[in-house]
């Protein structure tokens, strides 16, 4: 019943693996099964079918949001009606941030209306908004030498080029709070993208302690560089902001999660997902409606297979990773000391371009070295794996946000990457909507996470050693 789709060939060859190498020889045992789900992943039509579903007829999924209440009463029947085992909604009380209506415009030296996004979180403006001179700046040092003087009363704008993701959204997330410090009365944010379209992206900011909260929107790389060109040439740039943006009082929420139970030692959990939660623009497609559906096909396509691993596989859908990550940390706190029996978390939430590979956290400080470069060693065996699609890459260092809580109690954990080459440009945005992805790209995806998931869930060894004291 473990293999109903392994010819006898396929088992022999299993067979004679596991007996001339007990350590390991993962690519030889794993082989053939590997082929059966990447052929299964890639005719697949029903995920593509549910993500239609959940970008189409759903959409965008804030955090407290109709969108989120349907999202997550969809993931579930959809998981029952998969056949998954233990499918059920962890109950999680999530913020809740509402845009309301909101606008900026230019009014000296031109005026003309200016493309924006509230950022999550900002407070609003009042009614007849906040009107300032904007005064530019590029970092966070040219702002200090600006000091409280060259600040006070005006709107800092940061038109901060993108390098990476990284580095840049520092600006987005503590912007506010730096300009506050100095006086100023609200921020402009260039979106945190390489390309534009006059796109812009919103994403969360958080308010530091003790300082007064300023509204916070994103504004489009042309209007920030038309600013600039305008304040460099000489003129007083002024703009009016308005926004009704407001916090409320936290909803209920729920992470979505299912499985397929061990076959030997189903206490053993390799844990897979995505966040189901979105902004409240576009459709959330790649961030990470993607992920959600193609983490959630990788165990169907285990199922549809016949494949119950050694042990257990849960799928989960955390709600509100965008602005709260409660769901992640909900999900980590119910297991107290049982997260010792998670062998391994995957995380898909960087789009769903073509695969190249994973990323790799493991815990820092693990007791035995050896057993670390073990685990990668492993985890680079199962990649080669999936040499076929391209996905064969292996990174240090990876993971994701959902499943942060989860790695920083020593849970080895894995992030998909994708090439990377447009989910920036329209990470957070009105356009992060279906036609974005490539139903061949999206498939490759599924077809990279069930081999992963699969194999770490069904290999002889768990990754790496339990930990002891922790069960
Ligand atoms: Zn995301």
């Amino acid at each position: 019943m473990n293999f109903p789709g392994s010819s006898l060939a396929g088992v022999a060859l299993f067979l004679f693996a596991a007996i001339t190498s007990p350590a390991q020889d993962l690519a030889g045992q794993y082989r053939e099964k590997t082929q059966q789900l990447i052929q299964a992943a890639m005719t697949d039509e029903e995920a593509w079918d549910r993500l239609q579903y959940l970008c189409d007829r759903i959409g965008h999924r804030l955090a407290g949001s109709e969108g989120l209440r349907r999202a997550v009463e969809w993931s579930e029947q959809e998981m029952r009606r998969a056949g998954l085992e233990n499918v059920r909604a962890q109950p999680v009380k999530v913020p809740v941030w509402v845009r309301g209506k909101e606008s900026a415009e230019l009014l000296e030296p031109v005026r003309r209306p200016l493309f924006m996004l509230g950022l999550g979180g900002s407070v609003g403006t009042p009614r007849k908004g906040i009107e300032a001179e904007v005064i530019p700046v590029s970092s966070y040092d040219e702002l200090a030498k600006l000091g409280e003087s060259g600040v006070r009363g005006k709107i800092v704008l940061y038109n901060v080029p993108f390098t990476t993701y990284g580095r840049t959204v520092t600006y987005r997330s503590s912007g506010a709070s730096r300009a506050a410090q100095l006086g100023a009365v609200a921020v402009l944010v260039r979106s945190v993208t390489p390309r534009s379209l006059q796109t812009p992206h919103t994403g969360a900011l958080s308010y530091a302690g003790g300082i007064s909260r300023i509204p916070a929107a994103a504004v489009t790389l042309e209007d920030a560089t038309l600013m600039q060109r305008l304040h460099d040439s000489g003129s007083k740039v002024r703009v009016r902001l308005r926004m009704e943006a407001k916090s409320l009082p936290d909803a209920d929420s729920a992470n979505v999660m299912g499985e397929i139970r061990g076959r030997e030692v189903p206490e053993e959990v390799v844990v897979l997902g995505g966040h189901l939660d979105s902004w409240d623009v576009g459709q959330g497609a790649h961030d990470d409606g993607a992920g959600c559906i193609a983490s959630l096909q990788a165990v169907i396509l285990m199922k549809k297979l016949g494949f119950t691993p050694r042990r257990t596989v849960r799928v989960v859908f955390w709600t509100n990773e965008e602005n709260g990550l409660r769901g992640g940390r909900a999900y980590r706190d119910e297991l107290g000391d049982a997260v010792g029996n998670h062998v391994a978390a995957i995380e898909m939430d960087a789009g769903a371009e073509r695969p190249v590979g994973f990323g790799v956290g493991l815990p820092a400080g693990f007791r035995d070295p050896s057993a670390a470069q073990q685990a990668l060693a492993r985890i680079r065996e199962i990649a080669r794996l999936l040499e076929p699609i391209g996905a064969s890459e292996v990174n240090i260092g990876g993971g994701g946000a959902d499943i942060s809580p989860l790695m920083a109690a020593g849970v080895p954990g894995l992030g998909l990457r994708t090439v990377g080459e447009h989910y920036f440009d329209w990470h957070h945005t009105h356009a992060d909507t279906l036609d974005k992805v490539n139903p061949e790209e999206f498939r490759k995806t599924i077809a990279a996470m069930a081999v992963m998931t699969y194999i770490l869930a069904d290999m002889p060894e768990r990754l790496l050693p339990a930990r002891t004291g922790v069960k």
